[in-house]
């Protein structure tokens, strides 16, 4: 059987690994429209040592994951983090991130002093006493308009979109309940079913209590110790596909005997999609045009990550990482990781290694932004939100990385966009999609959901 995947990053090559491992005589083509394999996985060669610029962690949590990694002999790759917590910048202070809740949704006001509003406060504590909120089970909603309504702005935009933003690089209003927490859904869901008045201090409670039962224990992230190259170059090499880069896919097309792809040599019996969802739309357009009609829905959003490595980590708080409130004025950054103190596998190379993020969904300026600037703006607000002092700590290695279209926006629509692309490829027999905007944008999903349609294809 001749396979062909178009796209080389995480979906891609986990399911040429996983097409291999189903048909092991199985004829396997990737194509990359770029110079390199990974994707939004990216391992560069800091003089230090290796370093992510793009995804840094996954959730270590997801046990098909790492059960994954280990079967491709990278057990032992897998690092845990420090623990140290992260902090909210909120208000021109730091604040500890509230305990409990869903992507920092409360079930009650204590602990987020400095955070909201007494008024706000005392909204979030008399919040059941509103009238229910009108939840259809199945469909979706924006975190950011029910939050706002039930609880209040400052909820959304100290906490909220901070903490949902750091996942999606979008504001909660841009992103759907079901979409982006869907567990919180779900308790929505079960409330309507067994006639229980939904409310969301009611459903964030459920889910607080099912948390403090729950007996599951080790670190809730991982990573790997030289970097996520170590995953897609072992995934490459064990899949034995022909890896063709600098290869774009513009679309493609049914022939006599399989299907062809435009700028591409060969006829193949199965085709697998794992590009950006406006690219897929393209490609899928003569042979799906109905999943490229719903595909067109999806939108992206940008970022920019600058990573910085500084010979002396003095003054640099012992905290993981910094998550800014959305609506912060006189700052940049969205948030920092201080990948030093968050992974001691970096932290034992000696000086500080810093990750500044900057843009969301619908404001690409920063990522379009001078590189000098963007050093400049992390430099800055990096002092003004710790203290610590980069350039007199010796700023010695930077690289910036833009990520143009990084991750899907899973907006309140996304989920049945997806279903729409599915229903209309259902048709299309030997084509198939997986990647982030089908799959879930995390590492373990983009795993599952690359590995289930190699299934299929097979
Ligand atoms: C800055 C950033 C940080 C992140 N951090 C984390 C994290 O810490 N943890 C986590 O779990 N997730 C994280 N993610 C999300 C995660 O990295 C992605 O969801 C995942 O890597 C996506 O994999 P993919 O294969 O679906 O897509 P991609 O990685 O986008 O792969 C698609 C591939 O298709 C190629 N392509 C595009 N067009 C064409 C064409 N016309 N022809 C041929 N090839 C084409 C692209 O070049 C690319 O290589 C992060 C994402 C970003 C952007």
């Amino acid at each position: 059987m001749k396979y062909a995947i178009i796209g080389a990053g995480l979906a891609g090559l986990t399911a040429a690994y996983e097409l291999r491992q189903l048909d092991p005589q199985a004829e396997i083509d990737v194509f990359e429209a770029d110079e390199r394999i990974g994707g939004k996985l990216y391992t560069v060669p800091f003089e230090s040592g290796r370093t992510d610029m793009g995804a840094e962690g996954f959730l270590a949590f997801r046990k098909d994951a790492v059960e994954f990694f280990e079967k491709l002999g990278l057990g032992d790759a897998i690092v845990a983090p420090s623990g140290l917590k992260s902090l909210f910048y909120c208000g021109g202070e730091l604040h500890a991130i509230p305990m409990g809740g869903a992507m920092g949704i409360p079930a009650k006001s204590d602990g987020l002093d400095g955070l909201i509003s007494n008024e706000t406060a005392q909204k979030i504590d008399a919040e059941k006493d509103q009238p229910a909120i009108d939840w259809q089970r199945g469909k979706d909603m924006s975190v950011g308009k029910l939050v706002r309504e039930r609880y209040g702005d400052d909820v959304v935009d100290h906490i909220v979109s901070s903490l949902l933003g750091g996942v999606y690089s979008s504001a909660a209003d841009d992103l759907g309940i079901r979409a982006t927490i869907p567990q919180l859904a779900m308790v929505f869901d079960k409330m309507v079913a067994e006639g229980e008045k939904v409310t969301l201090a009611g459903a964030v409670e459920k889910l607080d209590a099912a948390r403090a039962k729950s007996t599951s224990t080790g670190p809730v992230f991982g990573a790997f110790k030289d970097g996520y190259a170590q995953l897609y170059e072992e995934l490459a090499e064990q899949s034995g596909a022909r890896i063709h880069l600098d290869s774009f896919i513009s679309g493609i097309k049914r022939v006599a005997g399989g299907f062809q792809l435009e700028k591409a040599e060969g006829t193949f019996d199965r085709v697998l999609v794992t590009t950006p969802a406006p690219t897929a739309a393209a490609q899928l357009r003569a042979i799906a045009p109905e999943a490229t009609a719903a595909l067109r829905n999806v939108k992206l959003a940008s970022s920019v990550v600058v990573g910085m490595k500084f010979d002396s980590a003095e003054g640099l708080p012992d905290n993981s990482g910094i998550l800014i409130a959305a609506d912060e004025p006189g700052v940049h950054a969205k948030a920092f990781t201080l990948a030093s103190k968050k992974w001691p596998h970096l932290g034992e190379r000696g000086g500080a290694l810093v990750r500044a993020s900057f843009g969301r969904f619908g404001d690409d300026a920063l990522v379009r932004a001078d590189e000098d600037d963007l050093v400049d703006y992390a430099l800055d607000d990096l002092q003004k939100i710790t203290g610590f002092d980069g350039r007199a700590a010796g700023l010695s290695e930077i690289f910036v990385q833009r990520w143009f279209g990084g991750i899907p926006c899973y907006n309140d629509t996304h989920l049945e966009t997806v279903a729409a692309v599915r229903a209309a490829l259902a048709d299309v027999e030997g084509v198939e999609v997986a990647g982030a905007w089908a799959d879930g944008v995390g590492i373990p999903n983009v795993i599952a959901g690359a590995r289930a349609a190699a299934g299929r294809l097979v």
